[in-house]
């Protein structure tokens, strides 16, 4: 018997050469492989008579072979078999093209099983083009045959292929596992399974892979995708209770001070702005830690909502740490605080890999090493701090190789920018290192990445959320269109202009280099991408010939983090009119005198990423442009260009990004882990909503779990598998 776990490599007849190309895909065991699952099925299963058959129907025949012949197309290099296949209706030609093996398999007299289009010969006749073939057994009578087909004469499924593996390969592969396989344990509850009509594991293991109708294989597929959205329900359900059971520290909620505080800035908070204030104070004032994300549009003013909240925290005596991607970005934090709040003396820091800042509100700032930094930390002499995430998440190192990490006297509150999600490890780690008191501190993620709802609810689903959806007023609109190849020369006449105004210019291209990898072109999109324009090209171009007089530079994620840094900050710094680079410039930067925006091969982008990349001019007074390239004059691409235009705000187009692109090119598994199918499915309301209810259900009755040991066991193994750590 074979089990889930026995690796392929274990089981007879299948070659290293096979198995290497499965490694590819990452199959490695027969779990992996029955879980690689089919996403179309080619419906095979009615047999026709050969009399019957018509151009352009796709069909299965069963017949004998009465003769067969290879021949060779010298024109076009080709070696092509022919064969005449008859039943007793008549007889109907085959081509196969460039599978000399076949001569060995086929042999005259035969009987076959063949499944492919019927098209129009030349001479007006009409043959069976290119099948899929299945040697019958001679002496088992028709009807016998049907159920141990695997390729033809019934539903097929089509797989995701590599190179060198076939759809055919793997149902021959797939086929005798599943007839010797062992009953597989099921880790959905039984209740509901059948509450809400779910197959079962093992009918769905056969029926996604060989179904009998195309209704036996949805449901087979919506069994898949069910349990991975229950599996993360609950995780995100247990993820809640497991913070609701914690202790964090509880702070007054004092409006007075938070009034005060508005005084100091130089504008009036938005309405959204002021509700996810609220939100945020109010869960500081709870006595379990907060898990909140703020999510708003760049340049909603996510950053002085999350500052006022600190500014609280610190008035009680408690410690917040900020932590953002990069070094500009926790410069810019640190300075913007500096700004507003002038007078704060409790203390404000700003840590990076270069060294360290303090400020008491004296109006003096000085410049302190990092181990006189954390020893102030640990006093709690500061008690706003400043930093990247490698601040706290990956720490770093000292000289002889330790683990240098600061400790907190009294750390309340942890601000995470533009980091969807905060692990839980680093969560642990956090209070750690929050050491004298073992209270959780309160946690608030800020992203710029609009996301669905369903997607936030699914994914996100442990956070409570609060959204900006509103621009604070007085901003321009940023006037975005697409440039047609004819115009490209009135573009750079136009951006010359601007420069001369002094404003700056971002250009964001696809590619670093060209042709990276052996791009070998097999179909339109991958056509699409050698196209794409790179850095490297489009920045010796513009330095060399377009705008020779101006100051260009490039930035790209090759690029050592330093160099990197310095670039930005010269850009910052007016040093730089024209910046050519890849999509690594940070969100969030705030550069008011950079106006436009250059998008090179536009169409290569996501429409939320190419709303990102425009959100990252408009910043100052003066009027923005966003100018969106492409070569290509496809009605589809000016038409999703366009939507970008259109849009009111960004979770209006990432609800459309969502629905043209799919979740898991959205989101990009890797980014999630979260498995294709469910993945998929997240388009689907009804199942997303079943699942949360499933799940609800199921941590209700029994919150640690005590009476499902199979789920509970199956939730340790899915939590690995899609990284949430
Ligand atoms: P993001 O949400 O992208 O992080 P920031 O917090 O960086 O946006 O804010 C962008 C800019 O808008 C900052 O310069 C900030 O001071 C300013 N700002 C924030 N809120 C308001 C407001 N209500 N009115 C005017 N300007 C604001
Ligand atoms: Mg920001």
């Amino acid at each position: 018997m074979i089990s889930l776990e026995t690796s392929l490599s274990e089981i007879k007849g299948i070659g290293p050469k096979f198995l290497a190309r499965l490694k590819k895909l990452r199959i490695e065991t027969v779990k992996d492989l029955l879980w690689h699952f089919p996403f179309r099925y080619d419906d095979f299963s009615e047999i026709s008579k050969i009399v019957d058959l018509t151009v352009g129907q796709q069909a299965t025949i069963q017949g004998v072979i009465q003769a067969i012949k290879p021949r060779k197309s010298w024109k076009r290099r080709m070696f092509i078999i022919e064969a005449l296949v008859g039943d007793d209706t008549g007889s109907v030609k085959s081509i196969w093209f460039n599978q000399r093996f076949l001569l060995s398999i086929l042999k005259k007299g035969r009987l076959v099983s063949l499944a492919g289009k019927v098209v129009q010969t030349k001479d007006g006749g009409i043959c069976l083009s290119h099948p899929t073939y299945e040697l019958i057994n001679n002496r088992i009578m028709e009807a016998e045959t049907n159920e141990n087909l695997k390729h033809t004469g019934r539903l097929v499924p089509i797989y995701p292929e590599t190179r060198g593996l076939t759809s055919k390969g793997l149902r021959y592969l797939i086929k005798p596992i599943l007839d010797d396989l062992e009953p597989v344990d099921e880790s959905l509850p039984y209740e509901i399974l059948k509450k809400y009509g779910i197959m079962e594991i093992n009918e769905a293991l056969r029926k996604i892979h060989f179904p009998e109708e195309i209704k036996e294989s949805r449901l087979a597929k919506q069994r898949f995708a069910f349990e991975d959205l229950f599996y993360l329900q609950v995780l995100n359900l247990r993820e809640k209770l497991r913070l609701a059971r914690q202790k964090s520290h509880s702070l007054k909620i004092d409006l007075d001070f938070i009034k005060e505080s508005l005084a100091k800035i130089p504008f009036e908070l938005t309405v959204s702005q002021k509700k996810s204030l609220w939100e945020i104070l109010k869960d500081l004032g709870k006595s379990h830690p907060m898990n909140r994300l703020l999510q708003g549009d760049v340049g909603s003013g996510k950053t002085i909502v999350a500052i006022l909240a600190a500014l609280m925290v610190a008035r009680q005596g408690k410690q917040s740490a900020f932590m953002a991607p990069t070094e500009i970005l926790a410069n810019q934090h640190y300075s913007t605080f500096k700004n507003f709040f002038a007078d704060f003396s409790g203390g404000v820091g700003l840590i990076t890999s270069s060294g360290g800042k303090v400020f008491y509100g004296d109006g003096l700032e000085s410049e302190i090493k990092k181990p006189e930094m954390a020893k102030k930390i640990q006093a709690g002499e500061i008690k706003i701090i400043f930093g990247t995430h490698a601040l706290i998440s990956a720490s770093g190192r000292s000289p002889a190789g330790r683990q240098k990490n600061i400790k907190f006297k009294d750390l309340a509150y942890v601000v995470i920018d533009e980091q969807h999600r905060f692990g839980v490890r680093q969560r642990a780690e956090l209070v750690d290192r929050a050491h004298s008191s073992k209270l959780i501190p309160h946690f608030l993620s800020m992203s710029a990445t609009p996301i669905p709802r369903t997607l936030t609810l699914t994914i996100f689903g442990d956070l409570d959320l609060s959204i900006i959806d509103e621009l604070p007023k007085g901003r321009k609109e940023i006037i975005t269109k697409i440039v047609a190849p004819e115009n490209r020369d009135k573009a750079y006449a136009f951006i010359r202009g601007q420069v001369r105004k002094g404003r700056q210019v971002f250009v964001i291209c696809p590619r670093i280099e060209p042709s990276e990898e052996d791009d070998s072109i097999a179909d339109f999109s991958q056509w699409q991408k050698w196209e794409a324009k790179t850095v490297k090209e489009e920045y010796e171009k513009l330095s060399g010939k377009i705008f020779p007089d101006l100051r260009v530079a490039m930035l790209h994620g090759k690029m050592k983090a330093k160099e990197k840094e310095e670039i930005m900050k010269d850009f910052k710094r007016g040093k730089i009119d024209v910046l050519v680079s890849t999509s690594v410039i940070e969100v969030g930067v705030d550069i008011p005198n950079a106006a436009i925006m250059m998008i090179e091969s536009a169409e290569r982008f996501g429409l939320a990423q190419l709303y990102q990349f425009r959100g990252r001019v408009g910043r100052g007074e003066h009027q923005s442009f966003c100018f969106l390239f492409t070569e290509f004059k496809s009605q589809n691409i000016f038409k999703r260009l366009r939507s970008l235009i259109d849009a009111k705000n960004g979770f209006e187009l990432a609800e459309k990004d969502l629905e043209i692109r799919g979740p898991g090119e959205f989101l990009g598994q890797s980014q999630t882990g979260i498995p294709d199918l469910a993945m998929r499915s997240l388009q689907n309301p009804e199942i997303v909503k079943e699942a949360r209810e499933a799940a609800e259900m199921i941590m209700q009755k029994d919150p640690d779990l005590k009476e499902y040991p199979q789920l509970k066991e199956k939730l340790e193994s899915f939590q690995k598998e899609i990284h949430l750590e």
